[in-house]
Parts: C-alpha cells; sequence; structure tokens
C-alpha cells in the first residue's frame, strides 16, 4: 500500500477547469491502483494519494479534485491553499472549455501560491473527429502564459503519466 510507503516529500496540486473536461477520469487514470480515494462530502473535495520516485526521492502527490463544485463556481480558497501544482483541464472538443482557460488562470494566479506550476492539459485526444480546439493553439496558449502543455486521453490513457509527472518533477525541481 502506497500510503504507508515512507515518502520523502509531500505536494498538494489541484484539478482545475471546466465541468465535464474530464478531471475526475485523468486523475483515477492516474491513481489507478496504488489509490486511495478518500471522499470529503462536507466539503465536497476529492483527493487520491500516489507516490512518485524522482531520483533517489519519494514524493507522496496528493491531487485534488474538484468532486463537481466548479459547476456552482464554489470552488473556495481551500481548495488552492498549499497548493504547489495544478493541472489545467479542457476538452479538445469543446471550445467553450478552451476559452474559460483565462477564467481559471486568474483564480489559480490569484488563490495559488505564485511559484505553483501549471500544466496546460487538452483531454479527450481520442475524438479527433469532434475536435473544436487545434494542437497549436493549445501550445500557442501555453507559451504566451508560460505553462507546460499535453494533450491527453483519459480513455485511451495517452499522455496521462506524464502530464502528472511532468507536474511533479517541476514542482520537485523548483523547490
Ligand atoms: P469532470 O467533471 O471534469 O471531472 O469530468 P469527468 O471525468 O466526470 O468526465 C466527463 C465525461 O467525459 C465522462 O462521460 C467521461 O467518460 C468523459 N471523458 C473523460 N475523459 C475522456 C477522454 O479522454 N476521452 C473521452 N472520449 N471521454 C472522456
Amino acid at each position: 500500500n502506497s500510503f504507508d510507503e515512507e515518502c520523502d516529500y509531500l505536494f498538494k496540486a489541484v484539478l482545475i477547469g471546466d465541468s465535464a473536461v474530464g478531471k475526475s477520469n485523468l486523475l483515477s487514470r492516474f491513481a489507478k491502483d496504488e489509490f486511495c480515494l478518500d471522499s470529503k462530502p462536507t466539503i465536497g473535495v476529492e483527493f487520491a494519494y500516489r507516490n512518485i520516485k524522482v531520483g533517489d526521492k519519494v514524493i507522496k502527490a496528493q491531487i485534488w479534485d474538484t468532486a463537481g463544485q466548479e459547476r456552482f463556481r464554489a470552488i473556495t480558497s481551500s481548495y488552492y491553499r498549499g497548493a504547489l501544482g495544478a493541472l489545467l483541464v479542457y476538452d479538445i472538443t469543446r471550445r467553450s472549455t478552451f476559452e474559460s482557460l483565462k477564467k481559471w488562470l486568474k483564480e489559480l494566479r490569484h488563490f495559488g501560491s505564485s511559484e505553483m506550476v501549471i500544466v496546460l492539459v487538452g483531454n479527450k485526444s481520442d475524438l479527433i473527429q469532434f475536435r473544436e480546439v487545434n494542437l497549436d493553439e493549445g501550445q500557442s496558449f501555453a507559451q504566451l502564459e508560460d505553462l507546460f502543455f499535453m494533450e491527453t486521453s483519459a480513455k485511451e490513457n495517452l499522455n496521462v503519466e506524464d502530464a502528472f509527472l511532468k507536474m511533479v518533477t517541476s514542482i520537485y525541481d523548483i523547490t
């Protein structure tokens, strides 16, 4: 059980983005078997842990999911408190979710730490026939805003591991 494993660091990171972009599925993909989902119905936030080896260190990544609260614009500052990283997710098949990114970034930069590592994720890359946001639009936005960027598919398990690892190793590099 990874929960009981010795670890050198604990990093908190958050998932953020419009409803139904695939945040919960990305998290369950990443957390998979070594999984400890701790449901907190009272505050409506869920999180999962996974231990990651970076060099000779073990980092326990604690990743928070909004549990649907973004639908009500009810994400509070406590969600972001202490977070060192964020996966900012949009859905490549819904342009509106890409257009919301500016709003989410503003919130992240307002509530989060100034050093926060942000990985921009264009999810549902398996649905190319329904694509509304091109790869280079995601890339340009990321470059402009100084974010890491990746397209993923939680469904086909494409780049999911890479996106989370990018975030965790980048946090490790700056701390
Ligand atoms: P959340 O509200 O952001 O947490 O989104 P969910 O993880 O609940 O996903 C919303 C819907 O999108 C669900 O029906 C998922 O099955 C679907 N979904 C999530 N990720 C993918 C993906 O990578 N590809 C496809 N085709 N569907 C996805």
